[in-house]
């Protein structure tokens, strides 16, 4: 996890989410398979969950 990935903020409370688990997961289109980490086979899509409402959101990592 890299320090200076900005947090995500919850839509709707507007708080920064804590990032609590990765996954592995399949390129979806030509722009991500270029993103592939070749030592993974994959792209990591990062959880986000919401102190506040519990709200969970996800990103792709780069
Ligand atoms: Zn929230």
């Amino acid at each position: 996890m890299s320090k200076d990935t900005p947090k995500m903020i919850c839509p709707k409370c507007r708080v920064e989410m804590n990032h609590h688990a990765e996954k592995l997961v399949d390129p979806v289109n030509p722009k991500e398979a270029a993103q592939v980490d070749p030592a993974l086979g994959g792209l990591i899509e990062e959880m986000h969950c919401c102190p506040g409402c519990g709200t969970t959101e996800s990103r792709r990592t780069r």
